[in-house]
């Protein structure tokens, strides 16, 4: 078996940690095993699905206890939490985490704390729908609002974020289109109107959404910055049918100069997006999300991808939240499924033993830090 376990991971796609009161009960800590918003699965159904039931007797291991909840989470509870989060991400071995603050809640750690928390070099991204919802609420006039957009999206970079992100999948679609001005403006009234009455917005209006994500496209590539976009499965929240990447192509095509991201391997549509990252120079697969939650998936799924795509082009990341557990299962779940697939291809001999580690590693880590810190 493919050893992968001292390659250090460059985790370029997860999300803030919450504070233990967010998973210390059995419904809490059962509810992040699964992207389900509805508590009748969370309470009933996710003790059925594999991902939680594997992760369970795997964490049982490292506590030296029983495999139930119960029994979990009481020896859980007895750890210190800050050693238990460090414990769990030197395990890991992951070197460098790219954030995304922009899915929060009241326990959500900070940025500074997770400096002080982790064991790992910890850098930001930043949401630019989250961005746009904070500006419409604090500006005025349309202009106003996109003033602001514009100074800080180009000055992402010089900020210290290592990339944009857009959840405009789960928004209104990944069929992103040119929009004029005064359309964007239409729009902008409506959601104007509605944070005045209840001082927050979602801003889900398509004309507005594209307007934007054209606009971060164009600064994007002003500082030959990174764009991670959602494609594939997620929430309730994302419309699988406009989710597709292959939606993007007229982004693809118009925006050559900007390295896009697309992550969760737009699992299910992993085959389209794979045939994707081998033809545009500028498209990365990441393989985040499918990575824990497609479990035995993983491996036909990593099969696919890098039968396709060049290795150059594959990048794994957690896309994990919450609680430390997360981070720790995906890593193992990450290195089972790629050490499983790159063996079969030193069996086959399509590729040497040193071929197959030297393709572990870029796909783990090496690929994110030329992306990501030498673009
Ligand atoms: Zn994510």
């Amino acid at each position: 078996m493919l050893d992968l376990s001292h390659l250090p991971i460059v985790d370029h796609h997860a999300h803030p940690l919450l504070k233990p009161e967010a998973s210390g009960t059995v419904v809490k800590f059962q509810r992040w095993f699964s992207e389900s918003t509805d508590p009748i699965i969370h309470a009933q159904h996710v003790p059925h699905n594999l991902f939680f039931r594997t992760g369970l007797r795997w964490l049982a291991e490292l506590l030296s206890c029983e495999p139930t909840i119960e029994a979990f989470l009481a020896a859980r509870a007895q750890q210190d939490y800050t050693a238990w989060c460090q414990r769990l991400f030197k395990d890991t071995n992951i070197a460098t985490l790219i954030l995304d603050y922009g899915y929060t809640a009241p326990e959500v750690y900070s940025h500074a704390e997770h400096l002080t928390m982790l064991p790992c070099k910890v850098e930001r991204m930043l949401r630019v729908e989250v961005l746009a919802q904070d500006l419409i609420v604090q500006y005025k006039t349309f202009d106003q609002m996109l003033e602001a957009y514009v100074d800080i999206v180009s000055r992402a970079r010089a900020n210290g974020y290592v990339a944009l992100k857009s959840i405009i999948a789960y928004r209104t679609g990944l069929d992103i289109v040119p929009v004029a001005y005064a359309d964007a403006a239409a729009a902008f009234m409506p959601l104007k109107e509605q944070a005045q009455r209840t001082g927050k917005v979602r801003l889900a209006s398509k004309p507005l959404c594209d307007y934007l994500v054209n606009l971060a496209l164009q600064e994007a590539a002003n500082q030959a910055l990174p764009f991670q976009f959602h494609t594939g499965f997620g929430d309730r929240d994302a419309d699988l049918r406009v989710a597709n990447p292959l939606h993007l192509r007229g982004v693809i095509e118009h925006y050559p100069k900007v390295p896009l991201v697309l992550l969760h391997a737009g699992w299910p549509f992993y085959r389209e997006l794979a045939h994707f990252a081998a033809i545009y120079a500028n498209v990365w697969l990441d393989l985040s999300l499918a990575i824990p939650f497609a479990t035995t998936g993983i491996p036909p799924m990593i099969r696919d991808v890098l039968g396709m795509a060049p290795f150059s082009k594959v990048m794994f990341a957690t896309d994990a939240f919450t609680m430390p557990e997360i981070f720790w299962l995906a890593a193992r779940w990450g290195r089972w499924g790629l050490g499983k697939v790159l063996e079969e291809f030193v069996a086959e001999n399509f590729l040497s033993h040193d071929d197959a580690y030297a393709a572990a590693a870029a796909i783990l880590g090496e690929n994110a830090r030329q992306l990501y810190w030498s673009v």
